[in-house]
C-alpha cells in the first residue's frame, strides 16, 4: 500500500492514535518487519506520546482564571455591540426614509419601553429560600471617580451586615490617587449581604466602576 518510509511515517499519528484504517495499519506492520530506521523513529514517537502523557496539569490559580472570565466576558460586550449596531443600520436604513426616521424610531423606542414594563405574572417566589444570592450594591457613594482609559474591575467582599471588606483590583489602572478615590467610593457606599437560606452571609462581587460625576 505505502511506497516508501516517508510515506509510512506520515501515518505514524494515526498509527499510535489507533485510528488507522486496517489496510494502512497492516501495511505499516509490514514495512516495520523489515526496515530498523523506521521502527527507530517510531520508538521515538512512543517515547514523545508517553512523555506527554506523564506531563502534570497545572491548576490555574482562582484569581487568575475570574480576571480571565471578567476579559473574555467584555471582549463578548464589546463584540456583541458592534454586530448590534451593524444589525440596526443593515434593518434600518432601507425602510426608514430620512423625514419618517425619527417618528418611527421614537414609536419603536416606545413600543419596547413598554414591553419591558410589564412583569410577567410568576406563581413562584422571587428568591427561592434554597438559592444563594450574591451581595449587591444598594446605593453607591456620590463621590466623583474617574478612570483615564479602561473600567477599574475589583471584587469586593462584604461581611453579613453588608459592610465592605478589604478589596482586590482584579484589572484596570491603580495610581495612587485612584486607589484613595476607589477607597472612598467602596467604602462609602451601601451593600445588601449574601443570603444563603434566606440568612445573610459574608459574600463578594465583581464591580466594574469607570466613572462617577457628581452634580451640585
Ligand atoms: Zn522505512
Amino acid at each position: 500500500m505505502f511506497e516508501g518510509c516517508v510515506e509510512i511515517r506520515n501515518h505514524y499519528s494515526d498509527y499510535l492514535d489507533g485510528s488507522c484504517d486496517p489496510l494502512a495499519r497492516k501495511s505499516i506492520r509490514f514495512h516495520l518487519s523489515y526496515c530498523a530506521s523506521c521502527r527507530q523513529e517510531l520508538e521515538g514517537w512512543e517515547t514523545m506520546q508517553a512523555d506527554l502523557r506523564g506531563m502534570r496539569r497545572l491548576q490555574v490559580p482562582p484569581e487568575l482564571a475570574l480576571r480571565l472570565r471578567v476579559e473574555v466576558s467584555r471582549e463578548a460586550h464589546r463584540k456583541w455591540l458592534g454586530w448590534l449596531r451593524v444589525w440596526l443600520d443593515n434593518v434600518l436604513q432601507p425602510v426608514l426614509l430620512p423625514a419618517s426616521g425619527g417618528v418611527l424610531a421614537a414609536v419603536a423606542c416606545f413600543c419596547l419601553i413598554m414591553g419591558s414594563l410589564v412583569v410577567p405574572v410568576s406563581k413562584t417566589p422571587d428568591v427561592p429560600l434554597g438559592s444563594p444570592t450574591p451581595p449587591a450594591v444598594l446605593v453607591l457613594a456620590p463621590i466623583d471617580f474617574n478612570t483615564p482609559d479602561a473600567a477599574v474591575i475589583v471584587v469586593v467582599p462584604v461581611d453579613a451586615v453588608g459592610r465592605p471588606m478589604r478589596y482586590r483590583v482584579l484589572s484596570g489602572a491603580t495610581s495612587p490617587e485612584l486607589l484613595r478615590q476607589l477607597d472612598r467610593v467602596i467604602y462609602f457606599s451601601n451593600f445588601q449581604p449574601a443570603t444563603w437560606y434566606g440568612r445573610p452571609t459574608d459574600g463578594q462581587f465583581v464591580l466594574s466602576l469607570r466613572r462617577i460625576t457628581v452634580r451640585g
